[in-house]
């Protein structure tokens, strides 16, 4: 008679607002998304020290919190397309975590946020996590499943990489896991992980094919010509070659390292250079090949529905042409948000 009095209300918001955190390199944020041409929402900065101030993430993170509750939406989440009506639980667990606190990179893609100012960025020392996350594991913060993406700058030359690595590791947090990297440096740690990866209480996960997990290299081209133009260095055999290494470190399974297409509208956008990608990946013995569109171009654009739906066309064939070679393929952040957007199109196509 009174369930109504314990029931959970219903209301309007997203994972990472309730739950995420990303690490940049210039502070700590509620999330990484970027799609809907806006910004991340900004919680703190990083501190004199160099140091995220996690006192004021946890106040902040409580205030947005009991904010959503209300219907009281941030600003800049207006247009995002990852809030729903859901269940949310009022204590505070962290499920999300983009790592994102190292901007140097062993890469210069031309599409990079920090193209122009490359030198400058690789300057920029690395903001450390370490002893945050061994907090927060001690204090049983972060849920078991906690999704865990770790991106650019470069991971694999992060100070910290290692430490993080086998602290995840040791954790069992690597279930729900993604490391993007250049492939330009060959990783031991990497290979670490995959074979961790093997073991069945990560497979589920693993195999969900919409899911990004692994170790996710985006080389956005099959030729080496092409490569130079958009990474800024010939590091093009290097790549290729430490792929074939992650792939032969990996069990039967074959899907945990994954090579991504970014299609650069006017560059690498036809479906030949598409082609050439497969067969270098087929040939490193890849088995799943996830695709995107250039963020930048997309921001740009994105209220373009006719440049937009032209893409769309490009990219369904991309995915068909993954099908007849028999690779697994799934889509990136703003792809999977064109999709959401003209369903009906993409469907139809
Ligand atoms: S709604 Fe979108 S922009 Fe807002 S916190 Fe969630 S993912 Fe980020
Ligand atoms: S690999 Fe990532 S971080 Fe490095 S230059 Fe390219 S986009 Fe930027």
């Amino acid at each position: 008679m009174f369930d109504f009095l314990f029931a959970k209300k219903e209301y309007l918001s997203c994972e990472w607002l309730e739950y995420g955190i990303l690490f940049n390199y210039d502070g700590i944020f509620h999330c990484c998304e970027f799609i809907h041409g806006k910004n991340y929402i900004p919680v703190a900065e990083v501190n004199l020290n160099n140091d995220y101030n996690f006192k004021t993430f946890f106040k902040e993170k409580e205030k947005a919190r009991k904010n959503i509750r209300k219907g009281i939406i941030p600003k800049r989440c207006i247009g995002c397309n990852k809030p729903k009506i859901g269940v949310w639980n009022k204590k505070l667990q962290i499920k999300n975590i983009a790592i994102s606190s190292v901007a140097k990179c062993n890469c210069d893609c031309i599409y990079c946020p920090n193209h122009r100012i490359r030198k400058q960025v690789n300057n920029i020392k690395d903001v450390p996590v370490y002893n945050f996350l061994k907090n927060c594991i001690d204090k049983k913060l972060i849920s078991p499943d906690c999704h865990i993406e770790w991106g650019g700058g470069e991971p694999t030359i992060a100070d910290e990489f290692d430490k993080i690595s086998y602290l995840l590791l040791n954790n069992h947090l690597i279930g729900d896991f993604g490391v993007h990297s250049s492939g330009i440096k060959y990783s031991e740690v990497l290979v670490k992980y995959i074979k961790e990866w093997s073991k069945k209480e990560y497979r589920s996960v693993m195999d969900n094919s919409k899911k990004s997990h692994g170790i996710i290299i985006s080389v956005d081209c099959g030729s080496r010509e092409l490569y130079k133009q958009i990474k800024s260095f010939d590091n093009f055999d290097k790549v290729w070659d430490n792929i074939a290494r992650y792939c032969e470190a990996q069990a039967d399974y074959q899907s945990d390292v994954k090579v991504k297409y970014i299609v650069i509208p006017n560059l690498n956008d036809s479906i030949e250079e598409f082609e050439k990608f497969l067969k270098k990946a087929i040939e490193s013995k890849v088995k799943w090949v996830i695709i995107d569109i250039e963020n930048q171009w997309f921001n740009k654009n994105i209220h373009n529905e006719e440049k937009l739906k032209h893409y769309i066309v490009i990219i369904k064939n991309m995915e068909k042409l993954c099908k007849k070679y028999g690779l697994k393929q799934t889509y990136y952040s703003s792809f999977c948000y064109l999709i959401d957007k003209y369903h009906n199109f993409y469907d139809s196509i």
